[in-house]
């Protein structure tokens, strides 16, 4: 994988863009570490005039994300990111343009979120074997959020002297097959893909050069996926060169974000990918629940709201 850098890749007909969007970015409401004024604060400072929130399980910062856009004049996507599987291989779904009150939807993601909670429970206990003495409550507190992971539960073993640095936590107790590493609940990649549907939104592969799981995409195509997230902050420029072919073979929409998670995973990457905006409106074209049909043109002159 190249090093993440300023990526932009438009399409030819895009490189003339002077709009650029991230559709892929994180908050405290799940294992991110900015609120969701920050994110924008930040999207603000960094010249996109289109975002996205896909925290994990979860649309709680979307609300306040929508209202600290409106305030910017940035363009608003609401998002999740949920964790799928499909024949034994993980994968992450990106939802857009979900309906945030959708009361099935919210039912499942409530469903998810126990049980993460119920996971962390599960990880403490292994520490605790490990005379590790570290209290569930202590990462809750620290997690402040329904959809709590890992990096929470290593944040509290840095906090709690039991580890050095974050790294240190994943090496020896999080990672998989390390003591404390508590598979985690996967929704069918298919159920997945018709939740967010019904959810009014499109369904969307996340950064599939990560996950090693083309064999999959006919399946997944099948099943109704809308998209590909082609670029991405790990992508190299010739991983994004497959996933565009992958994408136009598969008729696939192409979606781009740099999974910013604040300052969790090193430093913050907001800003290192930028979508030209062109691939947002071919987003909302293909939309499920409203289509919204926005005329071919230059992207520098769509209205944003
Ligand atoms: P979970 O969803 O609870 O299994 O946690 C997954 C999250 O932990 C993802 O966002 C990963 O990127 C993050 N993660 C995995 N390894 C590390 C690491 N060594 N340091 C920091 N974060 C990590
Ligand atoms: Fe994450
Ligand atoms: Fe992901
Ligand atoms: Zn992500």
């Amino acid at each position: 994988m190249d090093s993440p850098g300023l990526v932009v890749w438009p399409a030819d007909d895009l490189l003339c863009s002077a709009v650029f969007a991230d559709l892929h970015l994180h908050t405290r409401f799940s294992d991110g570490t900015y609120s969701p004024e920050e994110v924008v604060r930040l999207a603000h400072r960094h010249g996109l005039q289109a975002v996205a929130l896909t925290d994990h399980d979860t649309v709680e910062g979307c609300v306040r994300a929508a209202a600290a856009c409106r305030q910017y004049g940035i363009e608003f996507v609401t998002g999740t990111e949920l964790t799928a599987e499909l024949d034994g291989n993980e994968l992450h779904l990106l939802g857009y343009f979900i309906d945030i009150n959708h009361s099935r939807l919210l039912n499942e993601i409530a469903r998810f979120q126990a049980v993460r909670q119920k996971r962390i429970c599960e990880m403490v206990a292994r520490l605790n074997s490990l005379e590790v003495p570290l209290e569930a409550d202590t990462v809750f507190a620290l997690a402040n959020c329904r959809s709590p992971g890992r990096p929470h539960v290593a944040r509290a073993l840095v906090e709690g002297g039991f580890c050095s640095n974050l790294d240190q936590a994943f090496e020896r107790f999080l990672k998989q097959n390390r003591p404390a590493w508590v598979p985690k609940f996967k929704i069918s990649a298919l159920e997945a893909i018709k939740l967010l549907h019904e959810a009014g939104g499109l369904a969307v592969m996340a950064h599939p050069g990560l996950n090693r799981t083309d064999d999959l995409i006919p399946q997944l195509v099948e099943a109704g996926l809308d998209g590909l997230e082609c670029f991405h902050t790990k992508h190299s420029r010739s991983t994004a060169d497959h996933y565009l072919r992958l994408a136009e073979t598969h008729h696939l929409l192409i979606t781009g974000g740099s999974d910013c998670h604040g300052h969790s995973k090193g430093r913050p990457l907001i800003g290192t990918v930028k979508l030209p905006y062109g691939y947002v409106t071919a987003l909302k074209a293909g939309r499920r629940s409203q289509p919204i049909l926005v005329p071919a043109q230059a992207a520098a002159s769509i209205h944003l709201t």
